[in-house]
Parts: structure tokens; C-alpha cells; sequence
């Protein structure tokens, strides 16, 4: 490159954990979202203790949902649910984002062996392996929005790039990048871009031009560039106009009350098999590893109430 280096503006307001922004550039006619989620990808490793490849799978899958959250959905209580199943070796992933920018997950088999592509180069695609990806938009609607598309590679990005273009019917890009080091995820986030109705034929050539050279996420977190000077990097386009920053976390939403429904949804009789056990069980949710313990007794008054309401 023979360019000097771009002078970036310096985002002042920018936060420094994780956090997603909005953006609107070549006037108007493209959206964009770009986020930093180091930190949550941290605290993901920090609870499931995954092999590094697992790790990237899981906070690429995580980063990818926080992006379409942030572009789907609207109320604080609504949820989008990330779930793919797939043959590689970590079998899968779920991943639910919500309307108040948090995030949760876990991979399937979170502890496997690494695979490379090349030397340095984490083989994702391989890990993953092939399968589907289903995408549960829940609105607060009657019938929640489904949508459900083969993997196309495996790598995450690709395959939620596919999925809009193929479900949604929204012309996209996405890049998401996890980098792992000895000390556990050294940086994390991603982008995405959407073309807008109105976008035009040069506007679209102008992007592709731009995306197809354009390094990765990790490499310009690793240069000390943020999400806003990511996407200035991308558009190179002054006009570009920023929203809100909004931080995002790691939370799960498991409760005493929501495990009694869990155990309810799983019917009288695996109940009353359960109940038959005088130590009770102990439940863990498989988003945080909070354990939630039900005694013999619990158990046994669940499994009446389960009956009873049944004769209702
Ligand atoms: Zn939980």
C-alpha cells in the first residue's frame, strides 16, 4: 500500500469496554454495526473453560447475534436465539441475544482437540464442521420468527452473511474476528453492513471494492483501533454519522422459577422419575453453570401440581 496512513478522528466518546455502535454512511444508503466484545467473549471462557477453537466458534457465533440484535430487534425484552448443529467436532452452538444488548451461550463440545488451518491460523470452519443454522427472532408476537439455513462454511461470518441474504433478504457483509492467546481472549468484535432500498449500483461496487481487500477485525484491534475507526477504515467516507454507543455484557436470565419450568416442560413422567430419586437432582444451566438444586420434595410437589393442573 503506497497510501499514507488514513488520519482517523478520535471518537472521544468512545467507551473503553465492550460496546456497540450504529452508523449510516455513503449517504445514507448503507447501515452499518460494529462492536467490541473482548471482554464478554472473556467472561464465556471464564464459565465454560473452552479449548481455544471452541472459544473463537462461540465468541464469533456471540458477536454475530450481538450485531443482529442490535439491528433486529427492538424492545428490551425481546430475544434473538443463535442456534446451530453441526457434525465438526464441538457439534454446535446456542446463543441468545436480547433487545438490552446482553448476550449468553454455550458449545455443545466446549473442550476439543485444536485445529489449524496453517500454522497460527485457527481452522473454525473445521471445528464447526457442516450443518445447519436457525435463527429464532422472538418480537413479542404471537408466533415467534424463524428462519433456518444450511452452514455454508462453518467460519460464522459466511454463514450469517448467507442467512440474511438468503432469509432476511438483506443484502450484507459480515466480519467477525476472536483472537486467543495464552492468557485466554486478547480481543474480540465484529461488523456488519447492510445495504439500504435505495442504495445505488456504484455505491455497491464502491463497498465491494472496499470489503474485498479489507484486513480482518482482529487485525486493526491488534493496530489499537476501535469499532468507530473500523468502520471510518472500511467506509472512507467523512460524511459517516455515528449513533448512540451502547455497552454490551455477558448475562444470563436463569432463575429458581425458570428451572421449575424447565422441569415442568419435561412432563409427568420423566418428572415422576425424577421425583423417585430421595437426593433430589441438581440442575445447572448450561448459559452461566449456576446450579440450581430441587429436593426428592420439590420435586414430588412440582410432579402434583403437574398432574392436577392437567385434570383442570
Ligand atoms: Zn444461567
Amino acid at each position: 500500500m503506497n497510501d499514507p496512513a488514513p488520519v482517523l478522528p478520535s471518537h472521544p466518546d468512545v467507551p473503553a469496554g465492550d460496546y456497540i455502535v450504529s452508523a449510516l454512511a455513503l449517504n445514507g444508503q448503507v447501515r452499518a454495526f460494529a462492536c467490541r466484545t473482548t471482554r464478554l467473549c472473556q467472561e464465556a471462557q471464564d464459565i465454560h473453560q473452552m479449548s481455544p477453537v471452541a472459544a473463537v466458534a462461540l465468541g464469533r457465533l456471540m458477536t454475530g447475534t450481538l450485531l443482529m440484535a442490535e439491528q433486529g430487534l427492538k424492545n428490551d425484552s425481546d430475544t434473538i436465539s443463535m442456534i446451530i448443529r453441526s457434525n465438526g467436532p464441538i457439534q454446535g452452538m446456542t446463543v441468545v441475544g436480547t433487545g438490552h444488548q446482553t448476550v449468553r451461550g454455550y458449545c455443545y463440545q466446549p473442550v476439543v482437540e485444536t485445529l489449524h488451518k496453517r500454522p497460527g491460523k485457527l481452522d473454525i470452519g473445521q471445528a464447526v464442521g457442516e450443518g445447519t443454522l436457525t435463527v429464532i427472532k422472538d418480537l413479542g408476537l404471537k408466533e415467534p420468527y424463524m428462519g433456518k439455513v444450511e452452514l455454508v462454511s462453518g467460519e460464522i461470518a459466511e454463514d450469517l452473511t448467507y442467512y440474511l441474504a438468503s432469509s432476511e433478504q438483506t443484502p450484507s457483509a459480515v466480519g467477525l474476528g476472536v483472537l486467543v492467546d495464552a492468557n485466554g481472549i486478547s480481543h474480540a468484535g465484529g461488523f456488519m453492513v447492510q445495504m439500504l432500498p435505495d442504495a445505488t449500483e456504484e455505491t455497491i461496487q464502491y463497498l465491494e471494492t472496499r470489503l474485498g481487500g479489507f484486513p480482518e477485525v482482529t487485525y486493526w484491534m491488534q493496530e489499537g483501533f476501535n469499532p468507530d475507526q473500523i468502520l471510518d477504515l472500511l467506509f472512507g467516507d467523512p460524511e459517516i454519522q455515528y449513533f448512540s454507543h451502547k455497552p454490551l455484557s455477558y448475562a444470563c436470565t436463569c432463575s429458581h422459577e425458570r428451572m421449575e419450568q424447565n422441569l415442568i416442560a419435561l412432563g409427568a413422567r420423566e418428572l415422576a422419575d425424577l421425583a423417585q430419586d430421595p437426593a433430589g437432582v441438581n440442575l445447572e444451566c448450561h448459559f452461566c453453570a449456576s446450579h440450581y438444586p430441587f429436593s426428592q420434595e420439590e420435586l414430588q410437589n412440582l410432579l402434583a401440581e403437574l398432574v392436577k393442573n392437567r385434570h383442570l
